[in-house]
């Protein structure tokens, strides 16, 4: 239980919490208070409605129960309580997620063996990580405000118009010069020095004369910002020089398991709710220019960490905003970057926009000469990427040889190539033809012979979920009709005690069943409420549970339902059990095993006796 673990197996070490506890937690919270905190949702009917944080979608097939405390996504298939959302959204283990809804819950969990010190050679563990930051972080704070030093980094941030209001908001604060200044006053707090370097808080060095390991402080004489995740806790630093002069300007801490720049976006956290209130979010390229525009009430703006946007921050800002808003640089070096997000925006599901600031400004510096007002008036000005790359591309051709043209009508031609909206590439196709004069019958066919541009190397591939609805078979339809009639609680005691695990060929409906006589054989007597809930901690049901949990099925006549799908299931089995035992047979005769022979034609005789009786029982002969 060292590291965190995600994807929907994940080990269930369960011994230290006691099921009372779990039941405590789970009555006292709203599986639809903690799916919001990430996802928005609508109510539809007496379900709500959002789209799917575990897979990429433009129509919701996210479902939450109130009443039932059940979530499910029908386009991927994720699904289970509360526990379970937390685990797979924030990459938690059962009892890091446990813990965290006992924290919401205010429910007090047994004495926990995480905190502790991590020895030399172990993973750091995701409180520990935190936790440890959050030192880190309460010191850079003081630094800032009170050490001697801080007031280089104080000037600056005046300089730079950020007000302590802001510096507060966003927990700025500095790294002193000295080499071990932050690593000793964590090691007096009982950090080690193995998760100092976990946590990318130290650098190490070659080791010392004698073999012992040195090391030094990552950030120093730097200004220090706080990156969270959507929580709000720290999770990395980035670290500004103040002046321009020693090393590269900006440092982040280096990517841990804690910790993955691709994923994160600075600000996200303080602007969420903003973002979702006007279903757009501006992404702008730097720290400062976050806290200048959200200063000046523009807050709906986060930053990616330096990095060029990659497919998961648009995933991610798709979960709380329909329109993604590019504000970039009116320089080159802003015009490749915006070139360079045409790549994963293409089909990314949201609707991308792009503002271009006038050459020499940054939105920090735009919103400080012409004020918040005159910033949301460049703003409403944006136009789609795809129109701005166009534009651009013509722009650039224009004056030049007719060689030229030719390659930048192929350019374009690419870029339009990104587009799955058949009716605006022809616009857009129309638009070149005009602007270029080149007859547009000309430029459909050139267009039908080139290939799309391939995502550059060096592109961050974005690892996918790999369960889909199509590779997520429900097994044959008599299994899924018996296991819902199961989890819907239509079922008496008896039948279920009838139902031959073996005959179940899809492996979670088998699990099912089989925890269906366990608790039937534990218990006495059937609750299908109990039974939802032992399955749903059972990793290889969970999402199969809130599926059929959800599906609100009714049944005029259950009991005959019961027995045609009961006689199917039976005689599948049987059919199943006839097929192997010829095979058997043949093999057998092959070999000229005669005792083998009789003894598998005796099998094969009462198995069709049973299937022309349709039982599993023996009938005498
Ligand atoms: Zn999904």
């Amino acid at each position: 239980m060292l590291t965190a673990q995600g994807g929907r197996h994940v080990a269930f070490p369960r011994k230290g919490i006691p099921p009372e506890i779990l039941q405590h937690i789970r009555e006292r919270i709203d599986i639809v208070e903690i799916v919001s905190r990430y996802v928005s949702l609508k109510k539809a009917g007496q379900h709500f409605k959002g789209l799917c944080p575990f897979h990429t979608e433009k129509t919701p097939s996210f479902t939450v129960s109130p009443s039932r405390q059940l979530f499910h996504c029908f386009g991927c298939g994720q699904g289970g309580d509360a526990i379970a959302f937390v685990m797979r959204h924030e990459r938690m283990d059962f009892l890091e997620a446990v813990r965290e809804l006992a924290q919401l819950a205010q429910v007090a969990l047994p004495e926990s063996q995480e905190l502790q010190n991590v020895p030399a050679g172990h993973e750091i563990g995701r409180e520990r990580y935190v936790q440890v930051l959050d030192l880190a972080q309460t010191w850079f704070c003081q630094q800032l405000e009170t050490s001697s030093n801080g007031h280089t980094a104080r000037r600056y941030l005046e300089s730079r118009a950020i007000t302590p209001e802001s510096i507060r908001a966003y927990g700025l604060g500095f790294a002193p010069g000295g080499w071990h200044d932050l690593s000793r006053y964590l090691q007096r707090q009982g950090v080690t020095a193995a998760e100092l370097e976990q946590c990318g808080l130290i650098v190490k060095k070659a080791d010392g004369s004698r073999g012992e390991v040195q090391f030094y402080d990552r950030f120093r004489s730097r200004l220090i910002f706080p990156i969270t995740d959507l929580r709000g806790r720290v999770i990395a630093f980035g670290g500004r020089v103040l002046d321009d002069a020693s090393g590269p300007k900006y440092l982040n801490s280096p990517e841990t398991a804690f910790f993955q720049k691709g994923r994160c976006l600075f600000g996200l956290d303080r602007a969420r709710e903003a973002i979702i209130e006007v279903d757009c979010a501006l992404l702008v390229e730097g720290y400062f220019d976050v806290i200048g525009l959200s200063q000046a009430g523009i807050r709906h703006v986060c930053a990616p960490l330096g990095t060029a946007v990659t497919e998961e921050h648009l995933s991610l800002l798709r979960r709380f905003a329909s329109k993604v808003v590019f504000v970039f640089d009116g320089d080159a070096a802003g015009l490749r970057a915006v070139m360079r997000t045409l790549d994963v925006v293409a089909n990314s599901g949201v609707t991308a926009q792009v503002v271009s600031l006038p050459e020499g400004e940054d939105p920090d510096s735009y919103v400080r000469n012409y004020g918040s007002e005159g910033f949301r008036r460049l703003a409403s000005q944006s136009i789609p990427l795809l129109e701005f790359a166009v534009r651009t591309c013509l722009a650039a051709t224009k004056p030049r040889s007719i060689e030229e043209r030719v390659k930048s009508v192929d350019e374009i031609l690419r870029i339009l190539h990104k587009t799955r909206n058949p009716i605006e590439r022809d616009e857009y196709i129309k638009v070149v033809s005009e602007c270029l004069g080149i007859r547009y019958d000309l430029l459909m066919t050139r267009w039908a012979t080139l290939t799309p541009s391939r995502p550059r190397a060096g592109t961050p591939s974005p690892r996918r979920d790999k369960a889909t609805a199509s590779d997520r078979a429900s097994g044959p339809r008599e299994e899924e009709a018996l296991v819902q009639l199961l989890v819907s609680g239509v079922l008496q005691p008896e039948q279920i005690r009838q139902l031959p695990v073996d005959a179940f060929t899809f492996p979670p409906f088998r699990r099912m069943v089989e925890l269906a006589h366990r608790l039937l054989v534990r218990r006495g007597e059937w609750t299908a409420s109990e039974f939802q809930a032992e399955a749903m901690n059972d990793a290889e049901c969970r999402s199969y549970i809130s599926r059929l949990a959800l599906a609100d099925f009714t049944w005029d006549d259950p009991e005959s339902y019961f027995q045609g799908c009961f006689t199917r299931l039976i005689a599948n089995h049987l059919q199943r059990r006839l097929s192997i035992l010829i095979d058997e047979l043949r093999v057998a005769e092959k070999k000229r095993h005669q005792q083998e022979v009789e003894r598998l034609l005796r099998e094969i005789e009462a198995v069709r006796k049973q299937k022309a009786a349709g039982s599993l029982v023996p009938t005498a002969s």
